[in-house]
Parts: C-alpha cells; structure tokens; sequence
C-alpha cells in the first residue's frame, strides 16, 4: 500500500472529532509530502534541526508539532518552527518559552508531557511534579497550556495499556476542572500506531501515528 492509500484508511477508520498527527521522525520530505496530499495536516517532528530542513523542503501547507525533547538552547528556534510544542516537561522550560516567547509578543501553544508511567527511560514530568507547574503558568502569560501529551510503555498486548490512558484521561479532567489561568484543556495526545483505538476508547483527541501511515522506520 502506498502512504496515500494507508493515510486515507486510517482517517475513515478514526472519528471526525479526533485528530490525526503523522509521527515523521526519520521520513523523507517526500514522504510527508504524499501524507499531506492524501489529507494529514498536522506534522510532528521530535528533532528542531530536523524540522528545519525538513520545512524548507515541504511546500503544502500544514501544522508543525514538536514532539521530542526540547533542549532549552533550542527554544528560540522551536518558536519559529512550531504551531504547538507537544513536549513542555519542565518549570524551567516553560519560563525559558515564556521569556523568549515575550520577546516578540508571541503567546505559545503547548500540551504538558506527563510521565504517566513513571518510566526512567522516558520524557515528560512526573505526576508529582506536575502540581508545581500549573502553579506558575499564571504569570506566564505568553504561554498556554492546551492539554496534555502522553506516551504509555510498549506492550505486545495493547490491552495493558489502558490503565494508563484512563489515568491520562483522569488527569486531563482534574486539571480542567481546577480552571488555572492560561491553561485551557482541549486537546489529549495519546494513542500511536498500535494503541490508538484503545486510547480513543479512554478519551483521546489527537493520536500520533507513524508506522502505520509510512511503514516500518529503518
Ligand atoms: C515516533 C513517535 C510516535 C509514533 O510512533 P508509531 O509507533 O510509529 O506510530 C508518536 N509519538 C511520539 C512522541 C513519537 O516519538
């Protein structure tokens, strides 16, 4: 199947109301090309440098999202790249956003990264950290806080990761419900190629899917 065919698939399959974003780390700009002509408008990246040439290269218009870890070094040009930074994961980025973000008067869309499982291994908060940072995205008024991003350990059976997305799911709720300023909770990024039918059980509203649209990643 070409990318055409496996995204045009994928859409009729995932309701209206959920948002698909192409996972694109390691894909050629043709590659996203042809996603973009069969129908995917939102591009996510985990690399600055890497979205960079990549944009250059990429005519058709569409929404860019940074899914890695943001180096703080990075964040100026990140601001230039991005419609959203899916991965803020730490007080000290979210001020250094802020600050540079305050430059140009830009206010900055972002989704928290959580560490829902807890993984060593992996990006995002911790829970536990979480409280303090929405305690100062208050006064940090170039930013907005849109939702959260979260990425539950690999299972075989996706079935076991359920419990993770529903406490994604949970989280997402409480801290809606809290009405912090400058934090507007509309978007829940959770689900990728093998899982997301069982994410959008628990209450997703954006999948990020790579495999499935281009193929095994080399
Ligand atoms: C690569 C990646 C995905 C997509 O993974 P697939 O299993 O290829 O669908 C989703 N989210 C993030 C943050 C990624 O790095």
């Amino acid at each position: 199947m070409t990318i055409g065919e496996r995204v045009e698939m994928l859409l009729k399959q995932i309701p209206d109301d959920v948002t698909v974003c192409a996972a694109t780390k390691r894909r050629t700009s043709s590659e996203i090309s042809e996603a973009i002509s069969a129908g995917i408008t939102n591009i996510g990246e985990n690399y600055v440098q890497e979205a960079a040439w990549k944009q250059a290269e990429v005519s058709a218009s569409a929404n860019w999202h940074m899914l890695g870890h943001l180096q703080t070094n990075k964040v100026r040009q990140a601001l230039s790249l991005f419609d959203l930074i899916q991965s803020l994961d730490s007080i000290r980025l979210a001020e250094r956003i802020d600050r540079i973000a305050a430059e140009s008067d830009q206010v900055v869309s972002t989704l928290i990264e959580v560490n829902i499982a807890g993984e060593a291994t992996k990006s995002g908060i911790k829970e536990a950290d979480l409280e303090e940072l929405l305690a100062i995205l208050p006064r940090l008024a170039h930013l907005r806080v849109k939702g959260l991003m979260v990425m539950p350990p690999y299972f075989i059976d996706q079935e076991r990761a359920r419990p993770y997305f529903k406490r994604a799911r949970n989280l997402f709720d409480t801290i809606a419900t809290a009405r912090i300023e400058n934090v507007n909770m509309k978007i829940l990024s959770m689900g990728m190629s093998h899982d997301w039918q069982i994410a959008i059980e628990e209450g997703s509203t954006m999948v990020r899917i790579g495999t499935a649209i281009f193929g095994t990643r080399k």
